[in-house]
């Protein structure tokens, strides 16, 4: 059929599917383990007194408290609909559609690659080495093609945090040449060190970090863009009038707030237990080898019959997202850290499946 919408649209967006989100692929289930978002939901309160005015574009009290959070200064932020949409502004504030590149280094997290081409940016990969480490050649090889450079740190699908002297490597690399973003939206989880104290050393560096994992508000729509001055500048360019609604501005600034953090800090220990022993009672299972490291809040795991156990989970409600189709990833699943009944259900319904499997 010749619609209209075909023959007018973008030829770059022609080629372009939707991005195959966890919330996408399932939206049923009781047991989501394929997004990793946190399975605590915790209590706020909105005025609506406000609703009848448009919202502050970069709310202050947002801005302050997570400036505080990280240690950095309120001109060093930007604050957006989710670090998705850092990414999203990053690309199109610094790269010229049809022209420039970013750098990508998969297995990694897909919206880089798919920001990029939407806006009809081109995409260069140095894939990690085979132990999930930055191939610092390939990286090389790289400079002056790229304007951007997206490590994730601590990585997703991996779970692996990237060593800091391969980062410090890169941001001289490409200094005065493009910008090195390190992407830390698993951060809390994490045992190194985060680069957010580092801005001062490199004007070159960009820090992603989001409420979507940790602060267990993925359907708030948060995130942080931490930079120099100047390119905060840039972005607030390219960003929408209005990012922020009203609502998410007043729900952040709860979970900001010195007892929403200690809730966090509670949360996060909590699930970092947990991961523990989800990751112990993974590996000690015959049929599955645990990849990578456990600095997020997921293990990463192998099993021969990666498509008859998922099959099976979701049978049982029990959702995990497939990595099968990542760069060494063959036959992987990543299972977020849920709450304790959610990983011994996740832990039943797998002992019932291989069980069925060997009778
Ligand atoms: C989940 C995730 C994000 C997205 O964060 P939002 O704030 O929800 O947009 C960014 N980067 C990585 C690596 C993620 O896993």
């Amino acid at each position: 059929m010749s619609n209209l919408a075909d023959k007018l649209q973008s030829p770059h967006v022609k080629t372009l599917t939707p991005y195959q989100s966890a919330r996408r692929l399932f939206s049923g289930g009781q047991d989501w383990l394929n997004a990793n978002e946190s399975p605590f939901a915790n209590d706020y309160s909105v005025d609506a007194s406000r609703f009848n005015r448009y919202p502050d574009c970069q709310p202050k009290t947002v801005i302050q408290s997570y400036a505080q959070y990280a240690g950095v200064e309120p001109e060093q932020l930007l604050v957006s609909r989710g670090a998705d949409e850092g990414i999203e502004l990053l690309i199109r504030g610094f790269c010229e559609a049809g022209k420039d590149n970013i750098l990508i280094c998969p297995p990694t997290y897909g919206m880089y690659a798919i920001s990029a081409e939407t806006f009809n940016v081109g995409v260069e990969k140095a894939p990690l080495k085979a132990d999930f480490s930055l191939d610092m050649d390939a990286i090389e090889s790289q400079v002056g093609k790229v304007k951007l450079v997206f490590i994730c740190s601590p990585n997703n699908p991996t779970g692996t945090q990237v060593d800091a002297e391969s980062i410090h490597q890169t941001l001289a690399l490409f200094k005065d040449k493009a910008l090195v973003v390190v992407d830390e939206a698993y951060i809390e989880f994490a045992e190194g060190e985060n680069w957010a104290n580092k801005l001062a050393d490199y004007d070159n560096l960009v820090v992603l970090r989001t409420l979507s994992k940790a602060f267990g508000l993925a359907g708030l729509r948060c995130g942080f863009t931490l930079a120099s001055p100047e390119i905060i500048e840039v972005l607030l360019k390219v960003i929408a009038p209005y990012p922020l609604a009203e609502p998410v501005a007043q729900i952040a600034a709860q979970a900001l707030s010195a007892q929403g953090l200690a809730t966090i800090k509670q949360q996060v220990g909590e699930l970092n237990g947990l991961k523990t022993e989800l990751r112990a009672a993974l590996s000690s299972r015959a049929e599955f080898e645990v990849l990578g490291d456990t600095q997020a809040n997921f293990v990463l795991v192998r099993t021969e019959h990666k498509q008859g156990l998922m099959d099976a989970l979701v049978e049982q409600g029990i959702l995990v997202r497939d990595q099968s189709k990542q760069l060494y990833l063959d036959n992987c699943l990543r299972i977020s850290v849920g709450d304790k009944a959610q990983n011994a259900r996740l832990l039943a319904a797998i002992d019932a499946f291989f069980k069925q499997e060997t009778a």
